[in-house]
């Protein structure tokens, strides 16, 4: 297969794309590096299997050769990056979004969309089945992400309807792994820095807020597997295991072995109280369940971490 991965030198696109070429396909990586880097795909250089496109996949894409599959990953994914990045995070949901729709559609390639846990809002039913709506502020600061994916999701499926394309939809929950940016704000890059550097361990609010946190490898296995045998219909893909903050800020001060004490900060608005999906359909469909336990897979970021990171 000869697949278009975009947002390829992120965290998640640069261990997709290692998943694709594992496997002896063919994968061309679009960019334009706004929060991802070069970095991430640097040791595939010598590679006859990947090449790097630098372009803004929310501005018209020109692209040679046959494709396969078309996996839309390009967004500021952490909520930093997003509330830094406002307009472009709802252009590259939006327009960005039926763009790469359009390349497949052109190419006759499936379809493949990142979508996030994040549709889900402040959700009012837990855990998170798919076939929740949601609780989602439109004109909070968040909403620049939240329904530049609920665009991107109801777009996908009118593709899907309208022209008979054959897509995926995957809801990812909060995910963590090597390659995370130190600086890119989410929690468990944040707390694991600070725990190495020996700095304040920043829990926001009161730290009560949970989260299920899915280590790389395990989503990249759901994504790939979704991608393959899945349907149409949105899947959730996480680890179920839900965890306070304050639990998390704790597991991670022991595995570094470090000093750090806890601050409270203010929780950021619309903050999610609480977030764990329901696996069911991801069962069913793929036969896929997260492997790796939180302690586990936090050792390993801990591991890259320490080589990144100058304390
Ligand atoms: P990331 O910021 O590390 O990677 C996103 C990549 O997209 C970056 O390399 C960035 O430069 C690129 N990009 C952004 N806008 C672009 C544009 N207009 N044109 C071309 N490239 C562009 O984030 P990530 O964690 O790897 O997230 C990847 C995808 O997964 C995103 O769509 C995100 O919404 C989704 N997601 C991630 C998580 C998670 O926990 N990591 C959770 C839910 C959803
Ligand atoms: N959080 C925190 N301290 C930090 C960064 C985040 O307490 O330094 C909290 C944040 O308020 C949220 C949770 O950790 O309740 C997860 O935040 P993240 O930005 O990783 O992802 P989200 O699930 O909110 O998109």
């Amino acid at each position: 297969m000869r697949v278009l991965i975009t947002g390829a030198a992120g965290f998640l696109g640069s261990h997709l794309v290692d998943r694709f070429l594992k496997d002896g396909h063919v994968v061309v990586g679009m960019d334009n590096f706004i929060t991802g880097s070069k970095d991430n795909v640097r040791h595939l250089h010598a590679s006859e299997n990947f090449e790097l496109v630098e372009h803004d996949v929310s501005k018209f894409i020109d692209l040679g050769g046959d494709l396969d599959g078309v996996l839309h990953f390009a967004s500021p994914a952490s909520p930093i990056d997003y509330l830094e990045l406002p307009i472009q995070t709802l252009k590259v949901g939006s327009l960005g979004t039926h763009n790469t729709l359009g390349v497949a559609k052109a190419k006759n390639a499936r379809f493949f969309l990142a979508s996030t846990s994040e549709v889900y809002g402040d959700p009012a039913v837990h855990p998170q089945p798919e076939s929740y709506w949601g609780h989602v502020n439109p004109v909070g600061p968040r909403g620049v992400y939240d329904e530049a994916k609920r665009f991107a999701e109801a777009m996908t499926m009118a593709y899907h309807r309208y022209h008979g394309l054959d897509t995926r939809i995957v809801r990812i929950f909060n995910t963590y792994g090597p390659r995370m940016r130190p600086g890119d704000g989410r929690v468990v890059s944040n707390f694991i820095v600070q725990a190495l550097r020996g700095d304040p361990i920043t829990v926001y609010g009161d730290g009560e807020q949970t989260r299920s946190f899915c280590y790389v490898d395990d989503l990249v296995e759901g994504i790939y597997r979704l991608f393959h045998d899945g349907g149409a219909d949105p899947v959730n893909i996480g680890n179920d295991g839900e965890f306070t903050v304050r639990e998390l800020a704790d597991l991670v001060v022991r595995l570094v072995g470090s000093e750090s004490k806890i601050v409270l900060e203010p929780l950021p608005v619309d903050d999610p109280k609480q977030r764990r999906p329901d696996l069911t359909r991801a069962g069913d469909m793929l036969g896929w369940g997260p492997k790796i336990p939180l302690e586990e897979g936090l050792q390993r970021t801990v591991e890259y971490f320490r080589q990144v990171v100058r304390t």
